[in-house]
């Protein structure tokens, strides 16, 4: 069977190249102190790529677990066939618990009611303990308490301890020291919880604390971003060996000659100093075009034909205009990509997060569900079921 080119994508298309995650995996595995193991974080749709796919492309780069949040997402990777051992981050209330037990995936919990609700449910379920460590976020914060809270679930007829973790607040800070007195915490708690219950699973590090500090590896990482081949740290994926899987396109549906003092878009914010050619591209902020990215300085560029154009007027809803320069031979239909290569030229998730100040990870996750998903191997367009 022919196999489709990327190329053929259609109005607008996230190609996700799930050959590059499965690199980016085995990349990741391949730092990690020896013993520990990957847990692949496909939460959130899979950062916007997509859970299932991204789940089966990781195990077979080599992750043995996979991460999601809520109970939905795990309910939905089981119903994809992905029977991978899995963690549900939570927090989980009501219809919730009952849902995740019965993928059998293993909750993590903090709480006396969590201990009560899972108990009330009666099925066996192994369980994770978090510690707040210094986020401030989720998990008990008096490591006491979590251990006597471990030492219940090691009592319980029906839970199991599986594990304990922690999460970072500035893992993606180099030399912090906050960090550093969260790492510490958690190593004196994970010490007293693994002499009390042998066996369990001790994890902590997220993407950036896998690059930056091998101390915090423990038993198992759990990596998201860094798995997409997006950097953790907001700089060039290359850096640490990554390689972005993502690459968004669009293409142009018009393209016209605007005289001066004509303009482009909603409000007239792009006015015509000189004649100049418009390109007229096919998505907007319902695909998930940030409309801001319209009003950066300097202007957000876009590739088309292998060269970097900008932004001109305000993104609407389901386009935006670029500034086509006039020795460019562009025409209705030609490819626009929003991020990745075209030619010589690249766009990063890390650039367009810069000119919005925020950061890659927003941008993936604001890949609407109106943009379709087509997965490939390195170019070649495969079926992901
Ligand atoms: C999202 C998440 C991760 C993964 O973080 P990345 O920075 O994407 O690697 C790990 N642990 C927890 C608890 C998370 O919520």
């Amino acid at each position: 069977m022919e196999t489709p080119a990327v190329d053929d994508a259609p109005r607008a298309a996230a190609l996700v190249n799930l050959t590059a995650v499965e690199r980016n995996v085995a990349t990741l595995r391949g730092r990690l102190r020896p013993g520990a193991v990957l847990c692949a974080v496909v939460k959130a749709d899979g950062y916007g790529h997509g859970a299932a796919p991204v789940a089966r492309a990781a195990l077979a780069g080599g992750a043995e677990k996979l991460a999601v949040v809520t109970a939905g997402e795990a309910t939905a990777l089981r119903a994809a066939g992905v029977d991978a051992p899995l963690i549900v981050l939570g927090p989980l209330r009501g219809a919730e618990v009952a849902a995740v037990v019965a993928t059998g995936a293993e909750p993590v919990i903090s709480t006396d009611e969590e201990i009560d609700a899972l108990e009330a449910d009666g099925r066996p379920v192994a369980v994770h303990l978090k510690l707040d460590s210094g986020m401030g976020r989720l998990g008990e914060r008096d490591p006491e308490l979590a251990l006597e809270r471990c030492a219940r679930v090691g009592a319980s007829a029906t839970l199991r301890l599986a594990g304990v973790m922690t999460h970072f607040a500035t893992a993606d800070v180099p030399g912090d020291a906050a960090f550093a007195r969260q790492l510490e915490t958690f190593a004196r708690f994970a010490e007293r919880a693994r002499a009390a219950h042998p066996g369990i699973v001790v994890h902590a590090a997220n993407s950036a604390a896998t690059l930056a500090e091998p101390a915090s590896h423990f038993d198992m990482v759990r990596t998201g971003v860094a798995i997409y081949g997006l950097d953790p740290f907001g700089a060039d994926p290359a850096a640490n060996g990554l390689e972005p899987a993502l690459t968004w396109t669009s293409r142009l549906a018009a393209v016209k000659r605007i005289e001066g003092g004509g303009s482009v878009g909603y409000g007239r914010r792009w006015v015509a100093a000189a004649p100049t050619t418009i390109g007229t591209v096919a998505v907007g902020y319902a695909d998930g075009v940030r409309r801001a990215l319209g009003f950066a300085q300097p202007p957000t560029e876009v590739l088309v034909g292998g060269r970097r154009v900008p932004l001109a007027g305000t993104v609407s809803m389901d386009s935006f205009g670029v500034e086509l320069p006039d020795d460019l031979p562009a025409r209705p239909g030609d490819r626009v990509t929003l991020i990745g290569a075209d030619g010589g030229e690249r766009v990063t998730a890390e650039e367009l997060a810069a000119r919005l100040q925020t950061i890659n990870y927003e941008i993936a996750c604001g890949i609407s569900a109106r943009v379709p998903r087509v997965y490939h191997r390195d170019g070649a367009v495969v079926d992901p079921a």
